[in-house]
């Protein structure tokens, strides 16, 4: 069968959660950072080491099967290409952002107006969806720095926790869009047994991540009040204890309402409870 091809980033903010989540797919291969191409020993897979800007475009050509890339830079790009799995990494949100001189007060205030970005397709599509008329001002890098040196009246950039725009004495405005790691794919392609097999994988180790592995201590006449609070991958697992009146529960609780049901299982009487991470979940 052909060695299937992943592009993934070289350096940057993606490079680690990519070469992370391969790892814990149970890929090995070597992560040098002077290397390109990288074999994977146990599978047939070889991994492409690139600029995100070229991911998309590699994947719909068909250089790589499969890439992991930010949505922002797919709809930059504009390629065709099929969203494998959203993969909840690289979150950030591509935002307007104006300088905190109170002369912009609404979206219709940036009529007529230069905006500075690394994402003009983006940008105008949705300046032309809001119908704005503004000068779009396509730089490369630093674009927080443009309305301080005169060069636009507003920015559109990557944001995730708004310091870098605090920083320059810039506000955010708007959200244009949000934005997070996702493993894409060549349309047509989805059915490749290898690209099966890996996406099992993937989503097993995403499953994995969402939950924890939770075992407690109750007592028996209090079971019935704790299995109505759970709702772990089938029905919990109960063990007997050397105390005939006691039981030890084992199930799994999502990491999202994992404080609340800690609380709820301590009302009903938990005891000893003992929280384990959790490595894959196979279905
Ligand atoms: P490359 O050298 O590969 O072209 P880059 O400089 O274009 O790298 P990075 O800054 O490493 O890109 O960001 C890669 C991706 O990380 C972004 O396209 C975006 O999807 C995501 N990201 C998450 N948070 C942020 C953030 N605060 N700023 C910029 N990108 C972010
Ligand atoms: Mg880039």
């Amino acid at each position: 069968m052909k060695t299937l091809k992943i592009a993934i980033q070289k350096s940057g903010r993606l490079n680690e959660k990519s070469v992370e989540l391969l790892k814990n797919c149970g890929l090995s291969f070597d992560n040098y950072k002077s290397s390109l191409i990288s074999p994977v020993s146990n599978f047939p897979l070889e991994i492409l080491f690139l600029r995100d800007d070229d991911i998309p475009e590699y994947v719909q050509d068909g250089i790589a099967d499969l890439g992991i890339v930010g949505e922002n830079v797919i709809n930059e790009t504009e390629v065709d290409v099929a969203y494998l799995q959203m993969l909840g990494f690289g979150k950030c949100s591509l935002k307007l952002a104006i300088p905190n001189n109170g002369k912009i007060t609404k979206l219709e205030d940036l009529n007529g107006k230069a905006i500075a970005t690394s994402y003009p397709v983006i940008l105008e599509k949705f300046l032309a969806n809001n119908k704005i008329t503004a000068d779009i001002r396509t730089i490369s890098g630093s674009v927080e720095i443009s309305p301080g040196l005169g060069l636009s009246d507003a920015i559109c950039d990557l944001v995730s926790t708004g310091g870098t725009l605090k920083s320059n004495g810039l506000i955010p405005f708007g959200d244009v869009m949000h934005s997070q790691a996702v493993l894409i794919g060549r349309k047509g392609e989805e059915e490749n047994p290898l690209i099966v097999e890996l996406m099992q994988r993937v989503q097993s180790v995403l499953r994995a991540k969402e939950t924890k592995y939770v075992v407690l201590n109750i007592e028996r006449k209090n079971l019935e009040a704790i299995k109505s609070l759970l709702d772990g991958i089938k029905s919990p697992t109960v063990v007997p204890l050397a105390d005939e009146g006691w039981v030890a529960v084992h199930t799994v609780i999502a990491e999202k309402d994992f404080w609340s049901k800690i609380s709820q299982l301590k009302a009903v009487g938990a005891q000893g409870i003992v929280v384990m991470p959790i490595e894959k979940i196979i279905l």
